[in-house]
């Protein structure tokens, strides 16, 4: 078999990324080593940035009809007996443009969207049930079942997850960060009117509650690390009451888990790969970057490498015989954006993985600072969307921290826009020339 690309791992970064090459002619194929849909959760929640690249596929619309919009996070803080000490709010509304919410939607009925759309094209493959055994310059080994098939292209994509067969065919190794945390995920049904997110908390308890289309909602609650199978052992009514506790509205809904079988154990890690190029060889999204979840960040990273990269492999290809060096401005444009969210999403785990008051109140203080301060919560809104970088400076630090006065001043819609990624910088290759 011969292709223009061959990528390896048909989850949301790689079918992104097949969807963005076909749609420009390139010749691809999407090897993916499962054949059922997975009952393991992943990642669920759309920034703005990915909106925005999915508009640019032309399936904007099909995206919000399947998914449920999520213009604010609601942040509550609680006393230990359970009584409400602070509230605050994180609004995407801030952002200026059509780009302004988030959306949670289904990840396997995403991954189909992506598959239905890119099989419409006559550029695009899928070899479903198909592992890559491995991968030597040119030509890859891959098997379905008894049969075992080579794959010659001009380019290898790595879109595997955290266990990359590409990253190790480019000889790289990653090193691994833990957290003190381990979360429990689950979704229920949610009343008709719970349609914002919630972030639920007291000095030593956290619940996350995020509205998902069809009247559901997945919750993730943070557990010490081993008390899982502990907790395996009581009634499911115990588990009830921990989120009931918290949140009062769910009684009548979470009830509906009734077997601790459908609750599912997410362990999370953060680790950066060294480097995201070698030769002919690329990887994107989870091969290249894990991220703790607490900012909703790992699907969203998948989808912009693949529209950085899918862009910059169809540039090459359209100019034809482009050196591979060139690959180079993906990783260029690509890693200090990942390690600035990696960075975020590390600080926003930290904030809720000491179980002391005094860590409880700075939290409950910088987040009603950051909603006062309108430049403070454009900066943290922007950051998270992935529409731009605007990272904070010593005085914002010193505004979180109740040190500095916060400021009146709104930002104009003029100045907020300048501050989202040009086109030039998503793609500068295209000012600047190949090598
Ligand atoms: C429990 C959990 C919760 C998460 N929560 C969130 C969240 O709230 N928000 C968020 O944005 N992100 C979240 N994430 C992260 C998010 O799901 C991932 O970042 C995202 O799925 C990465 O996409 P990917 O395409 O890079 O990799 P994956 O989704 O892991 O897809 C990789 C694909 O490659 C296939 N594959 C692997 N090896 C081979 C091989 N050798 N040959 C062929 N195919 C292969 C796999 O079967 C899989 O289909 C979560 C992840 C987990 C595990």
């Amino acid at each position: 078999m011969k292709t223009d690309v061959m990528i390896s791992g048909g989850g949301i970064g790689g079918l992104t990324l097949g969807l963005k090459l076909a749609r420009r002619g390139v010749r691809v194929i999407v090897v993916e080593r499962l054949t059922k849909k997975p009952v393991t959760y992943k990642g669920e929640l759309l920034q703005p940035k990915s909106m925005q690249i999915f508009d640019g596929l032309g399936i904007y619309a099909e995206v919000v009809e399947r998914g449920h919009e999520i213009g604010v996070l609601d942040m509550l803080e609680l006393t230990s007996s359970l009584a409400v000490r602070d509230q605050s709010f994180m609004d995407y509304r801030v952002l200026p443009g059509k780009y302004n919410a988030a959306y949670m939607v289904h990840h396997e009925e995403l991954k189909e969207l992506l598959l239905e759309t890119a099989r419409r094209l006559e550029n695009f493959h899928y070899l479903g049930g198909t592992a890559v055994k491995s991968i030597e310059e040119n030509t890859a080994t891959v098997k379905r079942g008894k049969e075992t098939l080579a794959i010659t292209a001009d380019f290898f994509v790595g879109a595997e997850g955290r266990a990359s067969v590409t990253r190790q065919a480019m000889g790289m190794k990653i090193k691994q960060t833990e957290y003190n945390h381990h979360f429990l995920t689950v979704s229920f049904p949610r009343a008709e009117s719970f349609t914002e997110g919630q972030i639920i908390s007291t000095y030593n308890r956290f619940l996350g509650l995020f509205p998902l289309p069809d009247d559901q909602v997945r919750s993730v609650y943070l557990i010490p690390p081993g008390d899982y199978k502990e907790l395996k052992d009581k009634p499911i009514s115990h588990f009830h009451k921990l989120y009931t506790d918290l949140a009062p509205g769910m009684d009548g809904y979470v009830q509906k888990i009734e077997d601790w079988k459908r609750i599912q154990l997410m362990i999370p890690v953060m680790y950066h790969a060294p480097f995201y190029v070698k030769d002919n060889k690329a990887i994107i999204g989870d091969a290249a970057h894990a991220v703790h979840p607490m900012a909703g960040e790992g699907m969203n990273m998948a989808i912009q490498d693949a529209d950085i990269l899918g862009e910059l492999v169809a540039d090459m290809l359209a100019q034809g015989g482009v050196d591979t060096a060139n690959l180079g401005f993906y990783e260029e444009v690509r890693f200090k954006r990942a390690e600035h969210i990696l960075q975020l999403s590390h600080l926003a785990a930290l904030a809720y993985s000491f179980s002391f008051k005094p860590v409880s109140f700075l939290r409950t203080r910088t987040f009603d600072r950051m909603e006062e301060d309108p430049i403070l919560h454009f900066k943290q809104m922007l950051n998270i969307s992935g529409l731009g970088i605007w990272k904070e400076n010593v005085r914002d630090r010193f505004i979180q921290g109740g040190l500095m006065p916060i400021r009146q001043k709104t930002l104009e819609e003029e100045l907020k826009e300048l501050k989202y990624f040009s086109p030039e910088d998503d793609y500068p290759w295209k000012r600047e020339g190949f090598k």
